[in-house]
């Protein structure tokens, strides 16, 4: 870093300050995670310096022979790890993924059918603020009020009732398994295609944790910085029939030159994620939410469906009086970081929400288990029942910092 803190000291503070955050916090945003310093390492590579437009092979600049095996290695790597019959490791992020996914299978106005924001959905499956709900006439499947569960059958009416030309699955806030076989005999039935977003479960069905959507779908996408533990960007699975059309709507359908530091280092993390440890890892983050819920629970917090089968879980705060925007706020003053999140059929506003958030895959990464996990939830109880008791938050924050010091991360990184 000598040359970095020599040329620009004031970006290097900002470095410092965050590097000693992520040390101090405990980070439970359940899309977030901490890479190896390997994949840190292939981010800060001469790879950068490339314009590399095209695919391997078939690129439109020179010199592109070395950045070509790194892409290659990447592609190969992602179609090992999760069975697929070809991948596009360009999208720059999971948004572009997706977008990339409709620009090669819909005409603008087709109809769409996917899961509401408001019941854990993503933006990108059709919100109206967002491209893909301003492009295409999306219709929206939610859970039950009950079981707070994706509703297959509700799924399969509305599917016939509109006659979508694409299904979309996969959700940022929805803690249980889903069905990936059912979704593509509804997408089957109905002559549609399933498009299943598994952003943020990848890493747990590269893991064998969660079903894949693989076998089910036409076309699959993930962020590759969440449970996958790689850096910032996208990836698309499909079928080999689609194949041409998805490189296509990609470059130069929808983006430039890709990122050659980045699908470095996306093979780095797909080459960790082949590797049998990363299954005790996946392993690790689902036992420590099943592990946290439950701690939370037995504190006499809601947490919305009883509890997670995956590596997040959401808060119910009705019962404690206090929205999900003072929670989240109230608990990083405790050094402990979450978001705020609506839960499904929230009485308040997104911007307000009565829920938060709360996912293990970064925690995990740190090395803490079961035991931190008990004592992270009795610190986020005492710290939501007296938010404004000082004398608890104090010694909240004292829990954590005893926490965090028994997991150092980056030991040899200085900015
Ligand atoms: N899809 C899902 C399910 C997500 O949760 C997210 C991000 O949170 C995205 C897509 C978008 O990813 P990105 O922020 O890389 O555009």
């Amino acid at each position: 870093m000598e040359h970095l803190r020599k040329q620009d000291p004031e970006l290097v503070k900002a470095l410092g300050l965050e590097l000693q955050r992520q040390r101090d916090n405990i980070e439970l945003i359940a899309s977030e995670n901490i890479v190896s310093e390997a994949v840190l390492e292939a981010m800060g590579t001469v790879l950068t310096n490339k314009y590399a437009e095209g695919y391997p092979g078939k690129r439109y600049y020179g010199g592109c022979e070395h950045v070509d095996i790194a892409e290659n290695i990447a592609r190969d790597r992602a179609k090992e790890l999760f069975g697929a019959e070809h991948v596009n490791v360009q999208p720059h992020s999971g948004a572009q993924a997706n977008m990339a996914v409709y620009l090669a299978a819909l005409n603008a106005g087709d109809t769409v059918l996917g899961m509401n924001l408001a019941h854990g959905g993503h933006l990108t499956h059709g919100s109206p603020v967002n491209a893909s709900g301003i492009l295409y006439n999306f219709v929206s499947y939610g859970v039950n009020e009950n079981t707070f569960t994706i509703d297959y059958e509700e799924v399969r009416k509305l599917a016939f009732k509109h006659r979508p030309k694409m299904i979309v699955a996969g959700a940022s806030a929805y803690p249980r398994i889903i069905d990936f076989e059912a979704l593509g005999k509804i997408a089957n039935d109905v002559g549609a295609l399933l498009f299943v977003d598994m952003a943020h479960i990848a890493g747990l069905v590269a893991a064998g944790l969660h079903p894949s959507p693989v076998p089910h779908a036409h076309f699959v996408t993930t962020t590759t910085h969440k449970t996958l533990r790689g850096p910032r960007g996208g990836l698309i699975m499909c079928r080999q029939p689609w194949a041409q059309a998805i490189d296509k709507a990609v470059f130069p359908g929808s983006q430039g030159g890709p990122l050659m530091h980045i699908i470095a280092a996306k093979a780095v993390a797909f080459g960790e994620a082949l590797d049998p440890s990363f299954k005790v890892y996946g392993k690790n983050v689902v036992d420590n939410a099943k592990a946290l819920s439950e701690s939370l629970m037995a504190q006499g917090i809601n947490i919305v469906s009883g509890g997670t089968d995956n590596h997040l879980m959401l808060i119910d705060l009705r019962s404690l009086n206090i929205t999900g925007k003072d929670a989240e706020h109230v608990l990083d003053s405790v050094q402990i970081t979450v978001n705020k999140n609506a839960i499904p059929f929230d009485p308040t506003s997104p911007f307000i929400t009565s829920g938060v958030r709360i996912g293990t895959p970064a925690a995990t990464s740190r090395g803490m288990g079961v035991e931190a996990m008990k004592t992270i939830a009795e610190i986020i109880a005492m710290t939501l029942k007296n938010p404004k008791d000082e004398a608890v938050l104090a010694k909240a924050r004292g829990m954590v910092s005893d926490l965090t010091s028994q997991y150092p991360l980056y030991p040899g990184l200085k900015y």
